[in-house]
């Protein structure tokens, strides 16, 4: 598909009017939608390909074991029950593709469909994962880091004040109705003393229409006092990201992670040992301009970008601008302060959706991405 008008038209053949569907895998982003579509959209089983799921539920939803009723599903002849497919969109469909099922007709990313059926039923836009940087001073500098932050000059490193994340969250919120989940980041997103106030600011003002908030932290900087009670006040969640197999801060981890415990702060620890080389900017790997569309959407990142009142379908490219890698191409993003009309409105849903101005983003030409197209991985956290 090129362009959202295409995509409307599959939608209202294939997909506007269907009594129920069927969601593919039970992944942690499938609950997160589930917990606020569920009012509107009739799901009628989730299936999973760990068999040990059979049969469990989730919120009155139950779980069934995918390879069984993807078989009974399909000899219903031809009569198929529509999947959407809410994570690992590749590995799925390559599956779904086998046992017989067609791309776009019988199974779809569920982030379209949601995406689609919420502008077409009642013009509104939710997204699915927005990230936020609010410093680009990190306390580790990573040679492979996705946001290049060991490529800044001390010169342009920043944090991002209070009044601009409030001023980025009110553009974002004039035109988008609800988002699944907001990312808060950086650099290291702890090293911003003002992170509590923010925290405490976008629960109270968009507490309602922010599905989740995660705070996604390497755990070297001690938590203050202040953001334990916020944390504590909003619900938010930490995820850590484990780098001790690379860089020894063992200790200081472990200190992290018991005072958010005793604290009884939700957390996460990702110990990533592999990262995709993205190649940028050491090695500038260049793919052509007519296959940039189809890395890009072989890379399918699943967070959007909001920095600087603009909206990215890949926030990484605000960062190498931010760090002077790469020139502004205003085709990389929605410029949130220009969206006056509802046509603008769904020029942000087409971005959104990866219906970019360029048929694709700029550094695609030059970043390996995180796609199957992409077999060179690095070890993560490498200083
Ligand atoms: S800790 Fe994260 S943000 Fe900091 S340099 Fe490493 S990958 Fe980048
Ligand atoms: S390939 Fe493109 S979309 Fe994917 S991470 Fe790189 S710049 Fe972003």
């Amino acid at each position: 598909m090129q362009t959202i008008q295409e995509l409307e038209e599959l939608f209202e053949k294939y997909w506007e009017n269907e009594k129920g569907y069927i969601v593919m895998p039970y992944t942690i982003r499938a609950r997160a939608y589930l917990a606020v579509i569920a009012d509107d959209i009739h799901i009628e089983a989730v299936l999973d390909n760990n068999d040990a799921l059979d049969n469990t539920y989730f919120g009155g939803i139950q779980i069934k074991a995918a390879s069984k009723f993807l078989k009974e599903n399909i000899s219903q002849n031809g009569v198929k029950k529509k999947i959407l497919v809410s994570a690992h969109y590749s590995e799925i469909a390559e599956q779904l593709k086998n046992a017989g099922y067609v791309e776009n007709i019988d199974f779809i990313d569920m982030h379209m469909f949601v995406s689609m059926y919420y502008w077409r039923k009642k013009g509104e836009i939710h997204l699915l994962d927005v990230h936020t940087a609010v410093t680009t001073y990190c306390s580790l500098n990573c040679k492979n880091c996705n946001m290049f932050i060991n490529h800044y000059a001390d010169s342009r490193r920043r944090n991002i004040g209070m009044e601009e994340f409030r001023e980025n969250f009110n553009a974002l919120f004039r035109s988008v109705n609800y988002c699944y989940k907001v990312s808060i980041l950086g650099g290291e997103p702890l090293l911003n003393r003002e992170l509590p106030q923010m925290l405490d600011w976008l629960h109270k003002e968009y507490g309602s229409r922010v599905g989740q908030i995660v705070i996604v932290t390497n755990g070297t900087v001690p938590v203050q006092e202040r953001l334990i009670k916020v944390l504590k006040e909003t619900g938010a969640k930490i995820s850590i990201s484990d780098y001790t197999a690379s860089v020894p801060y063992d200790e200081k981890l472990k200190r992290f992670e018991d005072e958010l415990e005793n604290s009884g702060i939700e957390f996460e620890i990702n110990k990533e040992m592999k990262w995709k080389n993205f190649f940028f900017p050491e090695e500038k790997q260049k793919v052509s301009f007519e296959s940039a569309r189809e890395h890009m959407l072989c890379c399918n990142p699943v967070f959007r970008g909001l920095n600087d009142k603009k909206f990215y379908y890949c926030h990484i490219v605000w960062s190498a601008v931010q760090a002077g890698l790469l020139k502004e191409d205003k085709a990389d993003f929605v410029d949130l302060e220009e969206i006056k009309s509802p046509a603008e409105r769904k020029k942000l849903l087409s971005h959104d959706l990866g219906f970019v101005e360029n048929g694709s983003i700029s550094l695609c030409r030059y970043c390996g991405g995180c796609g199957s197209d992409n077999e060179s991985l690095v070890v993560a956290g490498v200083q």
